[in-house]
Protein backbone atom coordinates (compact mmCIF):
# COMPACT_ATOMS: atom_id res chain seq x y z
CA UNK A 1 0.00 0.00 0.00
CA UNK A 2 1.73 3.48 -0.56
CA UNK A 3 1.78 5.85 1.87
CA UNK A 4 -0.71 8.20 2.47
CA UNK A 5 1.06 11.46 2.20
CA UNK A 6 0.92 14.85 4.16
CA UNK A 7 1.74 18.06 4.07
CA UNK A 8 2.44 20.48 6.69
CA UNK A 9 2.38 24.58 5.94
CA UNK A 10 3.12 26.07 9.14
CA UNK A 11 3.36 30.33 9.10
CA UNK A 12 6.20 30.84 10.99
CA UNK A 13 10.18 28.75 11.41
CA UNK A 14 10.62 29.49 14.84
CA UNK A 15 9.54 27.33 17.74
CA UNK A 16 6.27 28.07 19.78
CA UNK A 17 3.76 26.16 21.33
CA UNK A 18 2.46 25.22 17.81
CA UNK A 19 5.62 24.55 16.15
CA UNK A 20 6.45 22.48 19.43
CA UNK A 21 3.47 20.36 19.02
CA UNK A 22 4.15 19.67 15.02
CA UNK A 23 7.19 18.68 15.95
CA UNK A 24 6.05 16.11 18.56
CA UNK A 25 3.69 14.97 16.02
CA UNK A 26 5.74 14.06 13.54
CA UNK A 27 8.26 12.45 15.50
CA UNK A 28 5.40 10.54 16.78
CA UNK A 29 3.59 9.54 13.74
CA UNK A 30 3.43 5.99 11.99
CA UNK A 31 6.05 6.43 8.99
CA UNK A 32 4.85 2.92 7.97
CA UNK A 33 1.20 4.74 7.01
CA UNK A 34 2.09 8.68 6.63
CA UNK A 35 4.29 10.63 4.46
CA UNK A 36 5.07 13.53 6.42
CA UNK A 37 6.25 16.77 4.25
CA UNK A 38 6.61 20.36 5.78
CA UNK A 39 6.24 23.61 4.15
CA UNK A 40 7.87 26.62 5.88
CA UNK A 41 8.77 30.35 4.98
CA UNK A 42 11.82 30.24 5.81
CA UNK A 43 14.64 28.12 7.40
CA UNK A 44 15.02 28.85 11.31
CA UNK A 45 15.17 26.83 14.46
CA UNK A 46 11.86 24.52 13.40
CA UNK A 47 13.46 23.44 10.33
CA UNK A 48 16.48 22.57 12.22
CA UNK A 49 14.19 20.17 14.66
CA UNK A 50 12.10 18.70 11.66
CA UNK A 51 15.24 17.71 9.97
CA UNK A 52 16.75 16.29 12.88
CA UNK A 53 13.83 14.02 13.34
CA UNK A 54 14.01 12.92 9.61
CA UNK A 55 10.88 15.15 8.54
CA UNK A 56 11.28 16.77 4.89
CA UNK A 57 11.08 20.08 5.06
CA UNK A 58 10.48 22.61 1.71
CA UNK A 59 11.18 26.24 1.94
CA UNK A 60 8.89 28.17 0.08
CA UNK A 61 9.10 32.01 1.05
CA UNK A 62 6.44 34.15 1.36
CA UNK A 63 7.88 37.26 0.09
CA UNK A 64 8.71 40.58 1.94
CA UNK A 65 5.24 42.42 2.29
CA UNK A 66 3.69 38.97 3.13
CA UNK A 67 5.80 38.63 5.95
CA UNK A 68 4.53 42.29 7.34
CA UNK A 69 1.36 41.22 7.51
CA UNK A 70 -0.27 41.08 11.31
CA UNK A 71 -4.12 40.84 11.54
CA UNK A 72 -3.32 43.23 14.79
CA UNK A 73 -2.46 46.18 12.89
CA UNK A 74 -4.14 48.79 10.56
CA UNK A 75 -0.97 48.83 8.22
CA UNK A 76 -2.00 45.08 7.15
CA UNK A 77 -4.84 46.99 4.92
CA UNK A 78 -2.01 49.52 3.72
CA UNK A 79 0.19 46.54 3.22
CA UNK A 80 -2.31 44.41 1.41
CA UNK A 81 -2.48 45.45 -2.13
CA UNK A 82 1.37 45.41 -2.33
CA UNK A 83 1.19 41.80 -1.23
CA UNK A 84 -0.75 40.16 -4.03
CA UNK A 85 1.60 39.55 -6.74
CA UNK A 86 3.30 37.97 -3.95
CA UNK A 87 0.80 35.68 -3.25
CA UNK A 88 -0.26 34.77 -6.66
CA UNK A 89 3.31 33.75 -6.98
CA UNK A 90 3.22 31.89 -3.35
CA UNK A 91 -0.01 30.03 -5.06
CA UNK A 92 1.63 29.29 -7.94
CA UNK A 93 4.55 27.29 -6.46
CA UNK A 94 2.45 25.52 -3.85
CA UNK A 95 0.35 24.14 -6.21
CA UNK A 96 2.95 22.91 -8.69
CA UNK A 97 4.21 21.59 -5.38
CA UNK A 98 1.01 19.82 -4.60
CA UNK A 99 0.81 18.49 -7.74
CA UNK A 100 4.38 17.43 -7.90
CA UNK A 101 4.41 15.59 -4.51
CA UNK A 102 1.44 14.34 -5.07
CA UNK A 103 -0.05 15.30 -1.75
CA UNK A 104 -3.25 13.11 -0.11
CA UNK A 105 -3.86 16.16 2.19
CA UNK A 106 -2.83 19.31 3.88
CA UNK A 107 -2.44 19.90 7.13
CA UNK A 108 -2.35 23.77 8.46
CA UNK A 109 -0.96 24.95 11.11
CA UNK A 110 -1.74 28.79 12.13
CA UNK A 111 -3.92 31.22 11.49
CA UNK A 112 -2.30 32.57 7.84
CA UNK A 113 -2.17 29.32 6.64
CA UNK A 114 -5.90 28.14 7.41
CA UNK A 115 -6.79 30.52 4.35
CA UNK A 116 -4.00 29.92 2.36
CA UNK A 117 -4.68 25.92 2.61
CA UNK A 118 -8.70 26.15 1.79
CA UNK A 119 -7.57 27.89 -0.97
CA UNK A 120 -4.81 25.72 -1.89
CA UNK A 121 -7.09 22.87 -1.40
CA UNK A 122 -9.87 24.05 -3.78
CA UNK A 123 -6.78 24.57 -6.58
CA UNK A 124 -5.56 21.32 -6.52
CA UNK A 125 -8.77 19.19 -5.09
CA UNK A 126 -6.87 18.14 -2.11
CA UNK A 127 -8.62 17.38 1.48
CA UNK A 128 -7.42 19.91 3.84
CA UNK A 129 -7.55 19.85 7.79
CA UNK A 130 -7.05 23.05 9.49
CA UNK A 131 -5.39 22.32 13.15
CA UNK A 132 -6.79 25.64 15.52
CA UNK A 133 -4.45 26.42 18.04
CA UNK A 134 -5.74 29.85 18.90
CA UNK A 135 -9.01 31.30 20.48
CA UNK A 136 -10.00 33.82 17.65
CA UNK A 137 -11.35 36.89 18.09
CA UNK A 138 -15.20 37.92 16.50
CA UNK A 139 -13.64 39.42 12.79
CA UNK A 140 -11.20 36.20 12.78
CA UNK A 141 -14.03 33.48 13.74
CA UNK A 142 -16.17 35.21 11.15
CA UNK A 143 -13.79 35.36 8.35
CA UNK A 144 -13.05 31.47 9.07
CA UNK A 145 -17.04 30.62 8.95
CA UNK A 146 -17.10 32.66 5.60
CA UNK A 147 -13.93 30.64 4.21
CA UNK A 148 -16.11 27.34 5.14
CA UNK A 149 -19.55 28.47 3.71
CA UNK A 150 -17.63 29.08 0.70
CA UNK A 151 -16.90 26.11 -1.67
CA UNK A 152 -13.27 27.03 -1.29
CA UNK A 153 -12.86 26.10 2.33
CA UNK A 154 -14.33 22.89 2.77
CA UNK A 155 -11.78 22.06 5.78
CA UNK A 156 -11.83 19.19 8.85
CA UNK A 157 -11.03 21.15 11.79
CA UNK A 158 -9.14 20.01 14.31
CA UNK A 159 -9.35 21.92 17.94
CA UNK A 160 -6.16 21.66 20.45
CA UNK A 161 -9.11 22.39 23.57
CA UNK A 162 -12.73 22.57 24.54
CA UNK A 163 -11.90 25.88 25.18
CA UNK A 164 -10.91 26.58 21.23
CA UNK A 165 -13.96 24.83 19.95
CA UNK A 166 -16.25 26.62 22.20
CA UNK A 167 -14.97 29.61 20.89
CA UNK A 168 -14.84 28.38 17.32
CA UNK A 169 -18.69 27.97 16.56
CA UNK A 170 -18.39 25.50 13.38
CA UNK A 171 -20.88 22.29 13.16
CA UNK A 172 -18.61 20.03 15.10
CA UNK A 173 -14.66 20.21 15.44
CA UNK A 174 -12.45 17.25 16.56
CA UNK A 175 -11.30 18.33 20.05
CA UNK A 176 -7.41 16.59 20.08
CA UNK A 177 -5.31 17.47 23.09
CA UNK A 178 -1.85 18.08 22.45
CA UNK A 179 0.20 15.72 23.71
CA UNK A 180 4.17 15.48 25.16
CA UNK A 181 7.08 13.76 24.25
CA UNK A 182 7.03 12.16 27.85
CA UNK A 183 10.67 10.95 26.68
CA UNK A 184 11.97 14.10 26.90
CA UNK A 185 10.00 15.70 29.56
CA UNK A 186 9.73 13.29 32.88
CA UNK A 187 11.56 14.10 36.04
CA UNK A 188 15.13 14.02 35.99
CA UNK A 189 18.19 15.47 38.60
CA UNK A 190 19.95 17.91 35.87
CA UNK A 191 24.02 16.60 35.89
CA UNK A 192 24.71 20.24 36.18
CA UNK A 193 23.28 23.07 37.86
CA UNK A 194 21.56 25.90 36.10
CA UNK A 195 22.23 28.30 39.17
CA UNK A 196 25.98 28.06 38.75
CA UNK A 197 25.33 28.61 35.28
CA UNK A 198 23.56 31.72 36.16
CA UNK A 199 25.47 32.89 39.14
CA UNK A 200 22.72 32.29 41.78
CA UNK A 201 23.87 30.74 45.12
CA UNK A 202 23.24 27.10 45.65
CA UNK A 203 20.65 27.01 47.67
CA UNK A 204 18.48 29.33 45.54
CA UNK A 205 14.95 28.29 44.51
CA UNK A 206 14.09 28.58 41.32
CA UNK A 207 10.76 29.41 39.89
CA UNK A 208 10.39 29.88 35.74
CA UNK A 209 8.41 31.70 33.53
CA UNK A 210 8.85 30.01 29.70
CA UNK A 211 7.40 31.25 26.32
CA UNK A 212 7.03 34.00 23.70
CA UNK A 213 7.76 37.52 25.23
CA UNK A 214 4.61 39.07 24.76
CA UNK A 215 1.85 41.31 26.92
CA UNK A 216 -0.88 38.69 27.04
CA UNK A 217 1.01 36.21 27.93
CA UNK A 218 1.48 38.22 31.57
CA UNK A 219 5.40 38.21 32.46
CA UNK A 220 4.95 41.44 34.14
CA UNK A 221 2.44 40.05 36.35
CA UNK A 222 5.27 37.24 37.52
CA UNK A 223 7.85 40.18 37.93
CA UNK A 224 5.43 41.85 40.19
CA UNK A 225 4.93 38.50 42.53
CA UNK A 226 8.33 38.34 42.71
CA UNK A 227 9.18 41.76 43.93
CA UNK A 228 6.68 41.35 46.53
CA UNK A 229 7.61 38.21 47.87
CA UNK A 230 11.44 39.55 47.95
CA UNK A 231 11.72 40.16 51.71
CA UNK A 232 10.24 37.09 52.70
CA UNK A 233 12.03 34.71 50.45
CA UNK A 234 15.84 36.13 49.83
CA UNK A 235 16.72 32.55 48.42
CA UNK A 236 14.11 32.95 45.64
CA UNK A 237 14.48 33.38 42.26
CA UNK A 238 12.70 34.28 38.82
CA UNK A 239 13.43 33.35 35.86
CA UNK A 240 12.16 33.99 32.51
CA UNK A 241 13.23 32.23 29.39
CA UNK A 242 12.00 32.48 26.50
CA UNK A 243 12.33 35.66 23.43
CA UNK A 244 10.26 38.13 21.65
CA UNK A 245 8.79 36.59 18.63
CA UNK A 246 6.98 39.00 17.19
CA UNK A 247 8.44 41.94 16.43
CA UNK A 248 5.82 43.44 14.12
CA UNK A 249 4.34 47.21 14.83
CA UNK A 250 2.34 46.53 18.44
CA UNK A 251 5.05 44.07 20.04
CA UNK A 252 8.40 45.57 19.63
CA UNK A 253 10.21 46.84 22.69
CA UNK A 254 8.18 44.16 25.65
CA UNK A 255 11.57 42.72 26.95
CA UNK A 256 13.04 46.70 27.37
CA UNK A 257 9.64 46.99 29.23
CA UNK A 258 10.18 44.25 31.28
CA UNK A 259 14.27 44.88 31.85
CA UNK A 260 13.02 48.46 32.97
CA UNK A 261 10.47 46.84 35.55
CA UNK A 262 12.72 44.69 37.04
CA UNK A 263 15.06 48.12 37.49
CA UNK A 264 12.11 50.09 39.03
CA UNK A 265 10.95 46.90 41.16
CA UNK A 266 14.72 46.71 42.49
CA UNK A 267 14.57 42.74 41.72
CA UNK A 268 17.58 42.62 39.89
CA UNK A 269 19.18 39.81 41.82
CA UNK A 270 16.24 38.29 41.96
CA UNK A 271 15.30 37.91 38.23
CA UNK A 272 17.42 36.42 35.14
CA UNK A 273 16.80 36.53 31.82
CA UNK A 274 17.76 33.61 29.62
CA UNK A 275 16.43 34.44 26.36
CA UNK A 276 14.70 31.32 24.17
CA UNK A 277 16.59 28.07 25.14
CA UNK A 278 16.12 24.77 23.34
CA UNK A 279 16.75 23.24 26.72
CA UNK A 280 13.96 23.27 28.02
CA UNK A 281 13.18 20.05 29.94
CA UNK A 282 16.32 20.86 32.41
CA UNK A 283 15.06 23.73 32.59
CA UNK A 284 11.85 22.74 34.43
CA UNK A 285 13.85 19.94 36.02
CA UNK A 286 16.10 22.55 37.99
CA UNK A 287 12.99 25.13 38.68
CA UNK A 288 10.87 24.31 41.78
CA UNK A 289 7.70 25.26 39.53
CA UNK A 290 6.35 26.35 36.59
CA UNK A 291 4.77 29.97 36.50
CA UNK A 292 1.80 30.24 33.43
CA UNK A 293 0.28 33.76 33.54
CA UNK A 294 -1.69 34.56 30.64
CA UNK A 295 -3.67 37.24 30.83
CA UNK A 296 -5.76 36.35 28.11
CA UNK A 297 -7.82 32.92 28.08
CA UNK A 298 -5.21 30.64 26.86
CA UNK A 299 -5.95 28.38 23.61
CA UNK A 300 -4.43 25.20 25.58
CA UNK A 301 -0.48 26.07 27.16
CA UNK A 302 2.27 23.49 26.06
CA UNK A 303 4.34 24.90 29.29
CA UNK A 304 1.69 23.52 31.43
CA UNK A 305 1.80 19.94 30.15
CA UNK A 306 5.73 20.14 29.86
CA UNK A 307 6.28 21.21 33.70
CA UNK A 308 3.65 18.58 34.66
CA UNK A 309 4.93 16.11 32.62
CA UNK A 310 8.13 16.05 34.65
CA UNK A 311 6.59 15.96 38.42
CA UNK A 312 6.38 20.07 38.91
CA UNK A 313 3.96 21.88 39.97
CA UNK A 314 1.85 24.46 38.03
CA UNK A 315 0.98 27.80 38.96
CA UNK A 316 -1.42 28.73 36.06
CA UNK A 317 -3.73 31.83 35.69
CA UNK A 318 -7.49 30.87 35.13
CA UNK A 319 -9.31 31.12 32.34
CA UNK A 320 -9.26 29.20 28.04
CA UNK A 321 -7.85 25.58 28.80
CA UNK A 322 -6.03 25.98 32.08
CA UNK A 323 -9.15 24.36 33.90
CA UNK A 324 -9.17 21.35 31.21
CA UNK A 325 -5.66 20.29 31.89
CA UNK A 326 -5.00 21.60 35.74
CA UNK A 327 -6.97 20.17 38.60
CA UNK A 328 -6.39 23.10 40.88
CA UNK A 329 -5.24 21.53 44.18
CA UNK A 330 -4.40 18.40 43.05
CA UNK A 331 -1.65 18.77 40.20
CA UNK A 332 -1.42 22.92 40.69
CA UNK A 333 -2.70 25.64 41.84
CA UNK A 334 -4.89 27.70 39.66
CA UNK A 335 -4.83 31.85 40.43
CA UNK A 336 -7.22 34.66 39.23
CA UNK A 337 -5.24 36.12 36.00
CA UNK A 338 -3.35 39.41 36.12
CA UNK A 339 -3.47 39.29 39.96
CA UNK A 340 0.22 39.09 41.07
CA UNK A 341 -1.31 39.34 45.00
CA UNK A 342 -2.48 35.95 43.75
CA UNK A 343 -0.19 33.93 42.38
CA UNK A 344 2.60 35.89 44.84
CA UNK A 345 0.30 33.79 47.40
CA UNK A 346 0.58 30.63 45.45
CA UNK A 347 4.53 30.80 45.14
CA UNK A 348 4.57 31.40 48.80
CA UNK A 349 2.22 28.41 50.12
CA UNK A 350 4.62 26.55 47.63
CA UNK A 351 7.68 27.39 48.84
CA UNK A 352 6.74 27.00 52.44
CA UNK A 353 4.86 23.35 51.84
CA UNK A 354 7.29 21.26 49.88
CA UNK A 355 4.85 18.07 50.84
CA UNK A 356 2.20 19.52 48.85
CA UNK A 357 5.36 20.26 46.19
CA UNK A 358 6.01 16.66 45.89
CA UNK A 359 2.29 15.37 45.55
CA UNK A 360 1.20 17.86 43.16
CA UNK A 361 3.79 16.73 40.98
CA UNK A 362 3.53 13.11 41.08
CA UNK A 363 -0.57 13.83 40.15
CA UNK A 364 0.36 15.57 37.60
CA UNK A 365 3.08 13.41 36.40
CA UNK A 366 -0.03 10.65 36.19
CA UNK A 367 -2.70 12.68 34.61
CA UNK A 368 -0.01 13.59 31.73
CA UNK A 369 0.53 9.78 31.49
CA UNK A 370 -3.21 9.29 31.30
CA UNK A 371 -4.59 11.87 28.86
CA UNK A 372 -1.75 14.06 26.96
CA UNK A 373 0.70 11.74 25.73
CA UNK A 374 2.20 12.88 22.50
CA UNK A 375 1.29 9.03 21.62
CA UNK A 376 -2.43 9.25 22.37
CA UNK A 377 -2.16 12.95 20.38
CA UNK A 378 -0.69 10.83 17.55
CA UNK A 379 -3.22 7.77 17.86
CA UNK A 380 -6.29 10.60 18.06
CA UNK A 381 -4.95 12.60 15.13
CA UNK A 382 -3.70 9.36 12.79
CA UNK A 383 -7.00 8.48 13.22
CA UNK A 384 -8.43 11.60 11.90
CA UNK A 385 -6.33 10.98 8.74
CA UNK A 386 -7.40 7.58 8.19
CA UNK A 387 -10.56 8.65 7.66
CA UNK A 388 -9.71 10.49 4.47
CA UNK A 389 -7.20 7.74 3.16
CA UNK A 390 -10.01 5.17 3.38
CA UNK A 391 -12.19 7.80 1.30
CA UNK A 392 -9.26 8.65 -0.66
CA UNK A 393 -8.59 4.98 -1.50
CA UNK A 394 -12.71 4.30 -2.35
CA UNK A 395 -12.34 6.81 -4.81
CA UNK A 396 -9.37 6.35 -6.51
CA UNK A 397 -8.62 2.98 -5.98
CA UNK A 398 -5.31 3.99 -4.59
N1 LIG B 1 9.84 27.15 24.51
C1 LIG B 1 11.12 26.81 24.07
N2 LIG B 1 12.16 27.63 24.39
C2 LIG B 1 12.00 28.77 25.11
C3 LIG B 1 10.69 29.11 25.56
C4 LIG B 1 9.64 28.27 25.25
O1 LIG B 1 11.31 25.77 23.41
O2 LIG B 1 12.97 29.45 25.36
C5 LIG B 1 8.72 26.25 24.16
C6 LIG B 1 8.07 25.62 25.37
O3 LIG B 1 8.82 24.50 25.80
C7 LIG B 1 6.69 25.27 24.81
C8 LIG B 1 6.43 26.39 23.82
O4 LIG B 1 7.67 27.03 23.57
O5 LIG B 1 6.74 24.04 24.11
C9 LIG B 1 5.42 27.41 24.34
O6 LIG B 1 4.15 26.85 24.20
P1 LIG B 1 2.82 27.42 24.86
O7 LIG B 1 1.69 26.66 24.26
O8 LIG B 1 2.92 27.40 26.33
O9 LIG B 1 2.77 28.93 24.43
P2 LIG B 1 2.69 29.69 23.01
O10 LIG B 1 4.00 30.35 22.90
O11 LIG B 1 2.47 28.67 21.94
O12 LIG B 1 1.54 30.62 23.17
Amino acid sequence: MSLFKILYLSPVSFIGGAEESLCTLLKFIDRNKFDPLVVLPSKGPLEERLLKNNVRVEIIPWGKFTNLLSRKTLFSIFILPLTLPEIFILFIRLRHFVKKERIDLIHTNGLKCHFIGAILGFLTKVKIVWHIREIYTLPVRSALRVFMALPIGRAEVIAISRAVQNRLGFSSPHVIYNGVDTTRFYPFNPDKDLREELGLASGTKIITMLGILTPWKGQDIFLEAIAMLKTRFPDLAGLIVGKELYTGIGHKGYLAYLKSKVKKLGIENQVRFLGFRDDIPYIINSSLAIVHASLKPEPFGRVLIEAMACGKVVLAAKGGAVEEIVRDRVDGLIVEKGNPDALAQAIGTLIEDEAVDKDMGMEGRQRIEELFTAELMTKNIERFYLKFAESQKSSTGR
